[in-house]
């Protein structure tokens, strides 16, 4: 049935009913833009920008960043793109960006961090961003991973619209930060979870060991109802609240997500197709209650994936 359904997706991301929920791809690389645009994507709700530079031994010029960068947004001209700034560190270092030793380096010094204390390479990276935009003619936001507080939101939404591109967001990570939604959407144009590090972070469980990967579920209650408040804080504010972790490639889970209040859905080209599909075959309300059920489970066992 999923795969008749796939095949009877129109490319327009909405429920059944017409409710529009944007279904859009991670990218990190040309090959994975050209993949992206090839299954149908909207756009791109996740552009990973350090993927362009884990090899590199020095910070790159803004000239050579500017080309790398319209190389990922070039099939994506007039369609809206979110590049997401340098998340170093953790699970993706890089060898210009390296912090002092730490012991705990997902709790260290990463992603948004790193930019406190190099605000330069920040702006070399927003100037560059703004030239591809520029050449690649795609509507370009920006948005920092590992934002905990509104305060670091509105200091990174400064220096975007300083270097002259229109929309700022950050990306939802960090416990605290589904906590402060509401605040958090005061200062910036849209917010995007990412469901990958909000798990590891909420359930205190490494998203890279095994042993602990059964936490990283992200049907788990708890981590579903903190994405509830992040859908209640964008509908008070009116601003888009993305998902753009691997829970957005369910389908049955991306249906929950939009019965949540999140208004995109972000994912690796292959699941495209599927996720949009499982959409059009739901109504919002329909989508509501799912979401409704997957917060509560009567039991453990009632939740989709059935842990
Ligand atoms: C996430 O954490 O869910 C995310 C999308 O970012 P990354 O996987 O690149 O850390
Ligand atoms: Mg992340």
């Amino acid at each position: 049935a999923a795969g008749r359904a796939a095949a009877e997706w129109d490319g327009v991301g909405q429920t059944a009913d017409g409710h529009r929920v944007k279904v859009l791809a991670n990218v990190g690389s040309p090959a994975d833009a050209r993949a992206a645009a090839d299954a149908g994507a909207e756009g791109v709700g996740l552009f990973r920008t350090e993927f362009c530079f884990l090899d590199a031994a020095t910070e790159p010029s803004v000239e050579n960043q500017r080309a790398a960068y319209a190389a990922v947004l070039e099939p994506f001209r007039g369609k809206p793109v979110v590049v997401r700034t340098l998340d170093a560190g953790a699970d993706k270092p890089l060898a210009f960006l390296a912090p002092d030793p730490e012991p705990n380096p997902a709790l260290g010094v990463r992603g948004l961090r790193v930019a406190f204390d190099r605000p330069d390479v920040l702006d070399r990276q927003l100037a560059a961003i703004a030239g591809a935009a520029a050449d690649s003619g795609a509507e370009v936001s920006v948005m920092a991973p590992m934002v905990a507080t509104a305060a670091e939101a509105a200091w990174f939404a400064e220096r975007v619209r300083g270097a002259g591109i229109a929309r700022a967001g950050v990306m939802i990570e960090i416990p605290a930060a589904a906590l402060s939604a509401r605040e958090i959407l005061a200062e910036v144009d849209f917010v995007s979870v990412g469901t990958n590090d909000l798990a590891q972070y909420t359930f205190a469980a490494d998203r890279q060991l095994g042993a602990v990967a059964k936490l990283n579920d992200p049907w788990q209650p708890a981590l579903l109802r903190l994405l509830a408040l992040i859908g209640e804080a964008a509908a008070e504010t009116g601003k888009p609240a993305g998902v753009c972790g691997e829970a957005a490639a369910d389908p049955a889970l991306a249906v929950v997500l939009a019965g949540l209040g999140v208004s995109s859905l972000s994912m690796n080209a292959a699941a495209v197709r599927a996720v949009g599909a499982a959409l059009a075959a739901t109504t919002l309300q329909a989508a509501r209650d799912a979401a409704a059920q997957a917060l509560n489970p009567s039991t453990p066992a009632a939740t989709a994936s059935g842990r």
